[in-house]
């Protein structure tokens, strides 16, 4: 329900309406509706499936319902990559064969009909797999470090970890090997396979890929030490389709005194083909579409143009990110500010301000106003990769900071469905959205 236009007492008082987005988005926010009818009716949507064809149809109506004003796609080309039949990962060891729980990465090719049967090398980095000389040739590269649990920041495990996943599949095939397994990039312990985008380099040998679960990892580690003659059948069914059409979605309120300076928010449209992508980036869509909605039901008319941009294509390629800072950049409007939640619906804690630390400051002088949501912590760090390609062009990348012990895990997995994302820590992040858009739009940078 909106309010009628309220007065707001004066109109610089931040700390009243940082109250009042907070009270409104914890008392009649809409996110979590949203994204409930977001992941029932459509579900995964990876770029280039009839699945994301409706989340954009989605976005295109969400905002429009929202208030939203302009609302428009903006044409895609996306990469098409499908998984195909279900893969298969068969240990056999002391004359037994198990099923393992995999999930082919993102962009592998497939294996013969009939798999792909080796023996299995485990490694722990990149840097062990050029070690092996010639015992890699023929077999499977097994990578199986852990994101380590010691690191406070998840974010910065995942990083540490995540090399295996985008770059071992090169690097096994370099030394000779066949196919490669994957530790899941996860920080859960259980059965659930996490997949994600791997890189390949078109003058060495594409080779399958598959994550296998965290338990299964850890009991794949374990025979291998007690029969290192154990072999592992592969199986995948995947297969790259000619690239897509597809688009983002744009929506705004239009700036007062400076419409063609703009701050845009957003999140990523597309997900992997597992779960709902409620967290990865359901969540960072609804947010967007909401925080404007919560500024225009307050009656907040901003002097800059605050813009919502549901993205495709993150996970698997950026086209989206990149399409459109092209165009931003080409046809205007003046882009000032650029804040992207991609972390998850959790309790938002702050913001990484991607700049030099004296704009790092400028910006955290506004942090006492997120102090009541618990989101004063801004700092210097990473925005956001469907904004990056921003940068480029001097737009200030900033990405909203969350809680983050439990991203990594549901990140890129079946698990991450709607059941896991809490309600009021998804609306206080489009409480703080909606606050930092208002704040750079009526005082600039
Ligand atoms: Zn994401």
């Amino acid at each position: 329900m909106s309010q009628p236009n309220p007065t707001i007492g004066e109109p610089h008082d931040y700390h009243a309406i940082a109250r009042r987005i907070t009270d409104m988005a914890l008392a009649d926010g809409r996110s979590y509706g949203m994204l409930h009818q977001f992941c029932t009716t459509i579900g995964h949507r990876l770029s280039g499936s009839p699945q994301a064809a409706q989340a954009v149809e989605w976005g295109r109506q969400a905002m429009i319902e929202s208030g939203l004003e302009r609302v428009h796609l903006q044409p895609v080309l996306v990469p098409h990559w499908e998984r195909g039949g279900a893969e298969t990962v068969i240990l056999i060891a002391d004359g037994k064969a198990e099923q393992l729980r995999g999930l082919a990465l993102g962009g592998s090719v497939a294996t013969p009909p009939e798999g792909i049967t080796a023996g299995v090398i485990e490694v722990r980095s990149i840097a062990e797999v050029a070690g092996l000389g010639e015992r890699a040739r023929g077999n499977i590269i097994f990578f199986n470090r852990p994101m380590d649990p010691k690191l406070i920041n998840t974010f910065d495990a995942y990083s540490g970890a995540v090399d295996q996943r985008v770059n071992g599949p090169v690097a096994a095939a370099r030394a000779g090997a066949v196919a490669v397994l994957v530790r899941s990039i996860t920080t859960a312990m259980d059965t659930i396979p996490h997949t994600g985008m791997l890189r390949y380099n078109d003058s060495v040998t594409k080779i399958p890929a598959v994550a296998i679960s965290t338990v299964d990892a850890e009991h794949l580690s374990q025979t291998l030490r007690h029969h290192p003659n154990a072999c592992v059948t592969i199986k995948t069914n995947c297969r790259t389709l000619p690239d897509a059409e597809s688009h983002n979605v744009i929506g705004q309120l239009t700036g007062t005194e400076k419409p063609d300076e703009t701050v845009v928010i957003g999140g990523h449209l597309d997900s992997w083909d597992v779960g709902h992508g409620a967290h990865d980036d359901g969540a960072g869509c609804v947010q967007a579409i909401e925080a404007l909605r919560l500024l225009k039901a307050l009656g907040l008319r901003p002097k800059r143009t605050i813009r919502a941009v549901l993205w495709m294509n993150e996970e698997n390629g950026l086209r989206g990110g990149i399409a459109y800072a092209d165009s931003v950049t080409k046809h205007g409007p003046r882009h000032i500010a650029a804040i992207e939640s991609d972390r998850g619906g959790f309790a938002p804690r702050g913001f990484y301000v991607e700049a030099d630390m004296p704009t790092v400051e400028r910006v955290a002088r506004w942090a006492e106003y997120f102090r009541n949501m618990g989101a004063e912590r801004f700092v210097y760090g990473g925005g956001g990769a469907d904004i990056g390609p921003l940068k480029a062009h001097g737009v200030l990348n900033i990405g909203l900071n969350v809680e983050s012990h439990r991203y990594f895990d549901y990140h890129h997995a079946a698990s991450d469905t709607f059941a896991q994302v809490n309600r009021r820590e998804l609306e206080l992040g489009a409480a703080a959205l909606a606050l930092l858009a208002w704040l750079i739009a009526e005082e600039g940078l």
